[in-house]
């Protein structure tokens, strides 16, 4: 294989419906690119037909590609960091592999990258989502910006190109709840962001359930800042000056006009609002410390099952 300057890393989960179409339109655009390339799959832990898909496409086309086979689910972001670990191109782009973003914008993003910038990002116009997923995102790209004082408009589009410089920073970044999109834009010299078009999705279904946009969400906040916290201390001292200048209220209204007996309910209403305020507190600070134990434990961050490669490299059976 001779040393790709391209490489193009597709995490894959359960998706047999798109890959026969995603072969079709990706391996035209990359043969016309005029720069030799490679293509990284990363099977993560697919329970359908798409492990044997990708080998018969590694078989055809095994000089340009290469499939990394996890033993189980761990995670879009995840699954990408592993084929970044192997990627070889002084370019690297992201893509899914459900042809919502289309493979066509690829040369667009290798132009971008020729033309001095380490970090090109996409924005998806006319986004083709539900409506309540283009109402989350939007909110949680907002928040995401001031929480993090980063500065992206789209966090949640994974058709990115990144250049080695880059590629080698995140690499060295060995956390295991990692945001790639923000990591990149965090390290970023003189990033970009273009225009891409959106499409439905046409085969298959999304991977991500509510919960999990959630708990994704809860990796980007905690792993890019400390804002959360800060705001759970600054409610608690918000809450400790208005408890106490209601105390003093209370005693003071005792001297003069003596004990009083009602309004055990408001009482109850407010202790069980801060209550509830205390809890999601400590909700927050699990949240952190949930990932820092999980930090601390340092186990793999994925199991690679196998690594399937061109003839002339010797397929490696590995563990990392
Ligand atoms: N994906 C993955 N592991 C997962 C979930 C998703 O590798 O646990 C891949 C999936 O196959 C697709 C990409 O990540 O290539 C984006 O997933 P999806 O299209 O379901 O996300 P959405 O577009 O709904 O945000
Ligand atoms: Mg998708």
């Amino acid at each position: 294989m001779t040393i790709p300057e391209i490489s193009v890393v597709i995490p894959v989960y359960n998706e047999e419906e798109s890959l026969p179409l995603m072969f079709d339109r990706l391996f035209p655009v990359l043969d016309t690119l005029g720069y030799p390339y490679e293509i990284i799959f990363i099977n993560d832990g697919s329970r359908d037909a798409t492990l044997p898909l990708l080998l018969r496409s590694w078989k055809r086309r095994s000089d340009v590609t290469r499939i990394v086979d996890f033993n189980g689910n761990f995670g879009q972001h995840l699954a990408i960091m592993a084929g970044f670990e192997i990627a070889k191109g002084n370019i690297v782009v992201t893509l899914d592999a459900d042809l919502q973003n289309p493979p066509e914008e690829i040369p667009r993003m290798i132009r971008c990258v020729r033309d001095g910038h380490d970090v090109v990002g996409t924005i998806r116009r006319r986004r083709r989502d539900t409506f309540f997923r283009v109402t989350a995102s939007r909110a949680v790209n907002a928040i995401t910006n001031r929480i993090t004082g980063l500065s992206l408009h789209d966090y949640g589009c994974m058709l990115r190109a990144y250049r080695r410089d880059i590629i080698d920073i995140i690499n060295d970044s060995t956390e295991t709840t990692a945001f790639i999109p923000a990591l990149a834009q965090k390290f970023a010299v003189n990033p970009i962001e273009i225009d891409v078009d959106h499409e439905e999705r046409k085969q298959g279904r999304s991977k991500y359930s509510l919960l999990r946009l959630i708990r994704l969400n809860f990796d980007l906040m905690t792993g890019f800042s400390l804002a959360p916290l800060r705001a759970v201390t600054m409610t608690g001292i918000l809450i400790s000056v208005m408890s106490f200048i209601f105390a003093a209220y209370m005693f003071i209204r005792r001297l003069v006009i003596g004990p009083e007996a009602e309004g055990v309910f408001t009482l109850l209403a407010i202790l069980f609002l801060l209550m509830g305020v205390t809890i999601s507190c400590i909700g927050v600070e699990g949240e952190y410390v949930g990932r820092i134990y999980q930090e601390v434990r340092r186990r793999p961050r994925y199991v690679v099952r196998k690594i399937y490669e061109s003839d002339d490299e010797i397929s490696k059976e590995a563990g990392q």
